[in-house]
């Protein structure tokens, strides 16, 4: 069995909505569907996620909604005549947001919230489920609260309550053809609709091929395959990544590579089930194939990522290597002043902490600093910013001389400075870090190098 979602830009309008028919419908093994609300239909559009949040706002600050409300109706009445999927359905999902408008008063802001961006995703399944059927095949929607979509933690942010997955097996156990569930939400144990984090529709797909032990989960968007360079900054790259592993995904993902968030892949990961991300565009494209091994030739690499906002606090003090514990007080400070670190890498007297940006807003970088001087008596302590992460990954890499080698090389004659390089010991990927300034002419010269 094949569980299949699909993003909003595939079902943003009945054109994309009739090709995801098609394609479920040409492989039996494609039993459950999740789907995201419609997403944009052109460049100046807006995701009916991003118009239902509008018209949360509206309600909350007491406003009149009419315009906000008829903005959502719109997209959904669009689809329904252009489907020719009849009256019924559109005024079933004018009702259901009516009904969830009506609740501004009883619920928190957040618990609100979520109830009405979680409207997207619901309608939409029944939508396409109704589009099943006038094509002559029969789907029906799940819901989240009957199946077992357990959430719990933070409106907005939730996560699964793996309680869930005994539960979404067993209501999964004996259905017959074709269900339709729809993604990013589900229910806390008090009933109420919480949301995983935006883009959670992959979340769900996840969990649920993980609950079913699919045999593969199939994530369509609008790209043909993962690539192994960012095409905004190589423009020229057309060869897709055909398989990577697990871990080469996560490295690639640490630095930028959109192809999932973190989150979203943890339930397929750990159930070791293969994620294909394909195209709904250009359905007879394989993709890219993710999975726990695959056949690698050595000397290759996977893919390059980079990502910018790093910044780097420097701490000197001589003879450090002989102060026992100047590293745990050094982290000491930064769990006090809540800062989340990335990698620590040191020299003889010298010890840097490379943190996110955002973790270390200029009004708190004074504080840190004074803090480190008084606990620590460091000689100097700097920050540096705007550094850039230069990752290379490939499970090729291991083992195989040289491959750092040609790195270098290849930021040298560009003329690029490296400011630090860290490689784990798992050898399957190298960190560079450079001025963020020179990011794109080294990304290009490293793909030059690795994939000319
Ligand atoms: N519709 C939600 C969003 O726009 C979730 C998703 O599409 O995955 O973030």
């Amino acid at each position: 069995m094949k569980v299949c979602k699909f993003g909003g830009s595939s079902l943003a309008n009945a054109t994309q909505l009739n090709k995801v028919i098609d394609i479920v419908l040409a492989d039996p093994a494609r039993r459950i569907v999740v789907v995201s609300a419609p997403g944009k239909r052109h460049g100046g559009d807006t995701k009916v996620t991003d118009l239902l949040i509008a018209l949360a706002d509206t309600a909350l600050k007491g406003e009149n909604t009419d315009r906000q409300f008829g903005a959502v109706v719109e997209r959904y009445a669009q689809m329904a005549q252009e489907l020719k999927l009849g009256d019924e359905i559109v005024r079933e999902i004018e009702h259901d947001l009516m009904d969830r408008l009506a609740k501004v008063a009883s619920l928190s802001q957040p618990e609100f919230m979520d109830m009405m961006k979680a409207a997207g995703e619901d309608n939409n399944a029944k939508l396409v489920a109704v589009a099943f059927e006038a094509r002559g095949r029969k789907a029906r929607y799940a819901s989240p609260r009957d199946t077992g979509m357990i959430l719990k933690g933070e409106f907005g942010d939730a996560q699964l309550d793996p309680e869930s997955y005994a539960r979404l097996s067993r209501a999964f156990s004996n259905f017959d053809g074709i269900v339709i569930y729809p993604g990013f939400f589900g229910y806390t144990r008090e009933g109420k609709v919480a949301t995983f984090p935006r883009g959670g529709s992959d979340i769900t797909g996840s969990i649920l091929a993980a609950a079913v032990c699919a045999d593969v989960y199939e994530n369509f968007t609008d790209v043909d395959s993962v690539y192994p360079v960012d095409p905004r900054i190589v423009p020229e790259v057309k060869e897709g990544i055909p398989t990577m592993t697990y871990r080469e995904m996560r490295e690639l993902a640490y630095a930028g590579f959109g192809v999932f968030n973190d989150d979203a892949v943890i339930p397929a990961v750990r159930a070791r089930i293969p994620i294909n991300i394909r195209n709904t565009n250009h359905p007879s494209e394989p993709g890219t194939m993710i999975q726990q091994s695959r056949r690698v030739v050595p000397g290759t690499v996977v893919g390059i990522a980079s990502a910018d906002g790093f910044c780097n606090i420097v701490v000197d003090k001589y003879l450090m290597n002989r102060e026992i514990g100047f590293g745990r007080r050094l982290l000491q400070i930064l769990e006090d002043e809540g800062i989340a670190y990335e990698h620590m890498p040191s020299g003889v007297d010298s010890q840097c902490v490379i943190v996110k940006g955002q973790q270390l807003p200029k009004e708190k970088e004074h504080r840190v600093i004074q803090h480190i001087r008084r606990d620590l008596s460091p000689d100097s302590v700097l920050v540096e910013r705007d550094l850039t992460m230069i990752m290379v990954v490939g499970e090729g890499m291991c083992y195989t001389a040289g491959m750092f080698a040609k790195a270098c090389l290849a930021l040298a004659s560009a003329g690029i400075n490296i400011s630090m390089v860290n490689q784990g010991s798992s050898e399957v990927s190298f960190m560079i870090a450079i001025r963020s300034k020179d990011r794109d002419a080294a990304v290009r010269s490293l793909y030059r190098t690795f994939f000319g």
